[in-house]
């Protein structure tokens, strides 16, 4: 089994979820700079879905993995259909083959049946009292990450001087007990190559000092990346300082670094139509299950905040959250990806 060893420093991301338009720029600026290869077309290492929603691979959340008092333990491993795809309709039969009065579009046979937006925008609650929001996943680049200690071939490690989750793709077998142990549900499987992959936090460029795509390229400003140790830093201050942004499922004990502002919803409509100024759209309970119990103290903190903010008054959370300059999202990997010769296959450009 793996042993996990200890950075120097930890990277880490923070993702603003009342900021997150759910574009999937991050996702696809993750797809078309690292999954293009034979064997990776199923592999999208970062995704972004609906809450509430079964997410992917498809109800992630109930498959195991983690820890469990202390002890780490193996989950399922999700099915290439629960990962899904994308899905084909009789487009020939219906707009090439003339019975386009008679025939209608539906999926044709072997399709998937689920895909990684499959239930995208349809959340929960009554109408008009519904209510959604988009959460961003990538790999964790957990502090204790059960995919390291899993792995019987010693293939993964944490990165000595930044804390990423990486895997030497020479000694992976293929046993997949990473993906397994991860709770998280975010390694694939290649079977071109025969070894799992994931997230590689954009390691290229972070060594060139270029911060990864999915954080550079986020049109919402909703995406941070910095050092957990930097504490003159945006994501030091939401995590440690403000305590506004927190990880996804910690009760999964392996201490993720990808931190999430909680959403703030508007207040839910009375029957006669006026505003229900005392209650959340979004139930404080399904936050809680997602974040921990933290969480209504950071929504506090948010809305204070705010209304200082309202009151002209100043807030130094506000103005993080805001991000007038899209380069405080950088942290230190501020360079420019374009005035870099990347060299094949390492492509870290864009
Ligand atoms: Fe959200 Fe930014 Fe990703 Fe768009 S690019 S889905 S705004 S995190
Ligand atoms: Fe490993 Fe999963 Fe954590 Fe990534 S999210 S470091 S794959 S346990
Ligand atoms: Fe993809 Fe890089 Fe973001 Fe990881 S850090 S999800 S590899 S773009």
């Amino acid at each position: 089994m793996g042993t996990i060893t200890q950075s120097k420093r930890q990277l880490a991301w923070v993702f603003d979820l009342n900021k997150c338009i759910g574009c999937q720029t991050c996702s696809v600026a993750c797809k078309v700079l690292w999954t293009q290869d034979e064997g990776t077309e199923h592999q999208w290492w970062m995704t972004v879905n609906t809450q509430p929603g079964a997410g992917t691979p498809k109800n992630y959340e109930s498959m195991g993995g983690g820890y469990r008092d202390g002890k780490a333990t193996l989950g399922k491993l999700p099915s290439p259909e629960e990962f899904g795809g994308g899905w084909d309709y009789n487009y020939d039969e219906v707009l090439r083959g003339g019975k386009g009065r008679d025939a209608h579009l539906e999926k044709v046979a072997g399709s998937k049946t689920w895909g990684p937006n499959w239930d995208e925008d349809e959340g929960a609650g009554e109408f008009p009292n519904a209510y959604f929001f988009y959460l961003p996943r990538l790999c964790n680049h957990c502090t204790v990450p059960g995919c390291v200690e899993a792995c019987p071939n010693d293939a993964l490690y944490k990165d000595p001087e930044n804390g990423l989750v990486l895997r030497n793709e020479d000694l992976c077998k293929g046993a997949q007990m990473c993906a397994r142990a991860c709770p998280y549900k975010k390694i694939y499987f290649n079977p071109s190559l025969g070894i799992s992959q994931q997230c590689i936090g954009c390691f290229p460029r972070i060594e060139q000092g270029v911060a990864p795509a999915c954080v550079r390229q986020c049109p919402g400003r909703a995406a941070w990346i910095g050092f957990l140790d930097d504490e003159y830093g945006p994501v030091s201050k939401l995590v440690n300082k403000w305590k506004v942004a927190m990880p996804l499922h910690a009760e999964w004990g392996t201490k993720p670094n990808v931190f999430y502002v909680p959403p703030l919803s508007p207040a839910p409509l009375n029957p006669d139509g006026s505003f229900n100024e005392n209650a959340e759209r979004i139930p404080q309970s399904y936050l809680e299950s997602l974040f921990g119990s933290d969480v209504s103290g950071a929504v506090d903190t948010l809305k204070a905040e705010m209304e200082k903010r309202r009151r002209g008054e100043a807030s130094e959370l506000m103005d993080i959250l805001v991000m007038y300059k899209w380069e405080e999202a950088l942290g230190p990997f501020t360079r420019d990806p374009a005035e870099i010769v990347w060299m094949s296959p390492a492509n870290g450009g864009s």
